[in-house]
């Protein structure tokens, strides 16, 4: 389903930091959300999740909208993430670990989506293993599995590739690129490492003090003079 965000403002207190930004995101298109530190991406990725209710703007994805969502109602409508720090709980396995989150979706039969989901992130040989003892590489792709178990429409990925070596972050571009083709959802990735975004996305935007300042292809956006000064270039 399509995916649209209309003038969505958030503010912290004092602090603007979504200022009218607007987003659309295509069934199976994938669009790289860059922009300095402080720009409001991942505050993006929290209002569109439910983690917070913006101060105005809405949202709509297939035939329904909204203005305000709770993280487990988005998560329903297939509207999923992951975080930019890993968050795994103790003790638990890898197969357990996923299952947990497809439970609290509570669509769908928790096992298979589990296992479906860890199939699809080549983690099966895994699944007994004590998730905080994985490798950090994997505790990365388990993130990813979690958010992937069950109704998948929208997947916001919050740097995936933080801490990763080339190697590893290679394979989440590869991981990303096969999630597309399988499920044909719609996909946002936050990423610094900008040869990540120009090998993985359809479509860059550009967020400068909350605000959209490109949106383009990404070998276009690269060039913008405008990008270069707010972001490239600092
Ligand atoms: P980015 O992901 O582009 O680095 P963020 O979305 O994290 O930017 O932050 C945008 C701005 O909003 C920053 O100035 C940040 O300090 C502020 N901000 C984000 N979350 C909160 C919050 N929960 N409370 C107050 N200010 C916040």
């Amino acid at each position: 389903m399509n995916f649209k965000a209309s003038d969505v403002v958030m503010k912290f207190k004092g602090l603007t930091a979504l200022d009218g930004v607007s987003l659309d995101v295509a069934k199976g298109e994938i669009v790289g959300l860059i922009g300095p530190n402080g720009s409001g991406k991942t505050t993006l990725l929290n209002v569109t999740s439910g983690v917070y209710s913006p101060t105005s703007g809405s949202f709509s994805m297939g035939a329904e909208s909204w203005s305000s969502i709770s993280l487990r109602d988005a998560a329903r409508r297939g509207i999923r993430r992951t975080f930019q720090n890993i968050r795994l709980f103790n003790s638990l396995t890898v197969l357990e670990t996923v299952e947990v989150a497809s439970a609290w979706l509570g669509t769908g039969d928790r096992r298979e989506n589990a296992l479906n989901a860890l199939d699809e992130l080549h983690f099966t040989q895994h699944r007994d293993r004590i998730a905080t003892e994985l490798a950090y590489g994997m505790q990365r792709r388990l993130e990813i599995a979690r958010a992937i178990a069950g109704r998948l429409e929208f997947l916001l990925l919050d740097e995936p590739t933080a801490g990763l070596n080339h190697g590893e972050s290679e394979e989440i571009v590869t991981i990303v690129q096969a999630i597309r083709r399988r499920r044909g959802c719609g996909i946002v990735i936050i990423d610094h490492d900008l040869n990540v975004i120009m090998n993985v996305c359809d479509r860059v935007v550009v967020l400068s003090e909350g605000k959209v300042i490109a949106s383009g292809p990404p070998q276009e956006v690269r060039r913008d003079p405008q990008v270069i000064k707010a972001y490239l270039g600092s």
